[in-house]
């Protein structure tokens, strides 16, 4: 029997970016030879490498600052950067960002159990699976989930913009179905300022979440990739297959 298609939250929101790019990077082969590493995944990947590790060590007791040092510099990556010195700045920024953090986060925990980090879970959606990996779910005093998730570039996260985002939405589906609780939040902490924002999820919010995300998974799974035309927009000015969309001849950068 054949594998289900999977989708995540990078896939979905790939293709709500650009279904040309969906194809370049999900269903074409060719889009991967320029596919070009990008410095804020790089940083991003790298400061949730460390705060895995740093969350699954026993730190009581351990100089943080030293702690969080030594564990970026073991998940230090540095491709797409475009000259070690940017990359050794960004090594320094993350310090500071990984350091003030664990400080706050994990020195003061407030009665939080911390059920997993960077938890992959899968559930099968009928047509397809959901896949998501989540960076920190917490079970907090009263019995209920939340469910964390860090964004390494952002200063300040609003509480709407948590209710609204697609993989935190994702991420309420997946972890629903392995822990049940009385309640459900979703928070964003935005690691440059520490900033965090939390809401509520209801389980209406989520019915009518999968209503859409099926929706949109059938629309994925049933397009003819290869007939969808590209057209121009603000995102193609750096995008990695501007070269390819290029061939196509009504095609039309912007001229100047
Ligand atoms: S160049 Fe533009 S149309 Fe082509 S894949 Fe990139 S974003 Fe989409």
């Amino acid at each position: 029997m054949a594998r289900k298609p999977i989708l995540s939250p990078t896939r979905l929101s790939t293709y709500l970016a650009c279904p040309v790019k969906y194809r370049w990077t999900f269903v074409d082969p060719r889009g991967r030879v320029l596919q070009r590493a990008k410095w804020y995944y790089s940083f991003g990947s790298s400061l949730h490498r460390t705060l895995e590790e740093l969350y699954r060590r026993d730190l009581s007791g351990v100089p943080i600052k030293e702690a969080v040092a030594e564990t970026l510099e073991e998940n230090w990556i540095s491709a797409g950067f475009h000259s070690p010195e940017e990359a050794e700045e960004a090594l320094a920024e993350g310090r500071g960002i990984l350091t003030t953090f664990v400080e706050t986060e994990i020195q003061k925990p407030e009665g939080v159990e911390v059920l997993d980090v960077e938890r992959r879970i899968q559930k099968d959606m009928g047509e397809y699976i959901l896949l998501g990996v989540v960076d920190r779910i917490n079970r907090r005093p009263d019995g209920s989930i939340e469910i964390v998730d860090y964004k390494s570039l952002r200063s300040e996260t609003k509480p709407e913009d948590v209710r609204n985002d697609l993989a935190m939405m994702c991420y309420q589906i997946l972890v629903r179905s392995l822990f049940e609780a009385p309640r459900y939040y979703s928070t964003i902490v935005s690691l440059r300022t520490n900033h965090t924002a939390t809401v509520e999820i209801s389980q209406e919010e989520v019915d009518l979440f999968t209503e859409d995300l099926n929706a949109l998974a059938t629309e994925i799974l049933n397009r003819e990739f290869h007939e969808i035309e590209p057209r121009w927009k603000p995102l193609c000015a750096d995008c990695d297959f501007l070269p390819l969309c290029k061939r196509h001849e009504d095609f039309h950068p912007p001229s100047g």
